[in-house]
């Protein structure tokens, strides 16, 4: 049953260092949508906001182990974790602990590899690994990069999209040559897409042009359940399945399966 799974899961951060583009929607509506899709999956939180961890349905302040605990080398990724009940895949939690790593990676040896080395032990549990990286570039954001096989970038189609978007296509690069020669771009995913707002399809179009095959095909539309669904501790894809944003983010989790060439295994209900 098993056997045609990857040996190793694959690791992808969701990442914009522009704030409030939809990263820790994204990041747990394909954690949710994979899972619906028959796939194994790990959610980090590498966010010391926590939102990943709540939209999941755990609190995130009586998560007393975390992945502040993982990342100073304190406790494994299989004592931390923690099963979405409401989304069907497991967190890493995270919660304002985590701000204090930053100062404790600063004085460790390998400190931008501390995450990298922690999922290794738990990577052939999963089909994937999605991290949810803060809106900074930080150790913590290097430590996720550093940990990864690829990045998805999820951004609105607004004037400055493109602008941000090549110092985050130059960071990615230098990671690249500086500390994981595994990094590549996945793809561009467009969310909170308008389609009444002309200059939201100009972005649109300009950004197919220029990265081409790079820009995912599924558009996530500005959806308002899609926002209101982490109140109730759901995922959006859980929340209310028929809405427009659902429904997106089921596509969205499909298509990236067929991009990795992975096999999609739809869940018995
Ligand atoms: P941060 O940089 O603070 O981590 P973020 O990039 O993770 O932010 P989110 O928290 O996912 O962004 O989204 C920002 C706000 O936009 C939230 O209130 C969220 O509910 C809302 N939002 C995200 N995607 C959509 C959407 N497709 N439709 C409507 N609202 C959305
Ligand atoms: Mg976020």
């Amino acid at each position: 049953m098993t056997a045609d799974r990857p040996k190793s899961a694959r690791v992808f951060c969701i990442a914009n260092q522009k704030g409030g583009v939809g990263k820790t929607t994204t990041a747990i509506n394909l954690a949710a949508s994979l899972a619906l899709h028959g796939q194994r999956v790990l959610l980090v939180d590498l966010d010391p906001q926590g939102n990943a961890t709540m939209g999941s349905g755990i609190d995130k302040n009586a998560a007393s182990v975390n992945l502040y605990q993982v990342l100073i080398g304190e406790a494994d990724v299989a004592e931390a974790r923690i099963r979405s009940e409401t989304g069907g895949y497991d967190v890493l939690p995270s919660n304002r602990e985590l701000s204090g790593a930053e100062i404790d990676l600063v004085q460790m040896d390998d400190r931008e590899m501390q995450l990298k080395q922690a999922l290794s032990k738990v990577a052939q549990d999963y089909d994937f690994i999605l991290i949810d990286c803060p809106p900074t570039l930080s150790l913590l954001t290097l430590n996720g990069l550093a940990g990864a096989h690829g990045v998805i970038i999820p951004m609105q189609c607004e004037y400055f999209a493109l602008e941000g978007l090549s110092d985050l296509v130059n960071t990615i690069k230098r990671i690249y040559r500086n500390l994981n020669a595994d990094l590549e771009l996945i793809g561009l995913l467009r969310v909170m897409f308008d389609t009444r707002m002309t200059l939201q399809q100009q972005v649109s179009a300009q950004l197919e042009s220029h990265f081409g095959d790079k820009v995912f095909k599924t558009v996530v539309p500005r959806n308002v359940r899609l926002a209101e669904a982490p109140s109730y501790g759901q995922p959006g894809v859980i929340y209310d399945k028929s809405s427009r944003g659902a429904r997106a983010y089921l596509a969205f989790g499909e298509e990236l399966i067929r991009r990795v060439g992975g096999q999609i295994r739809p869940r018995a209900a």
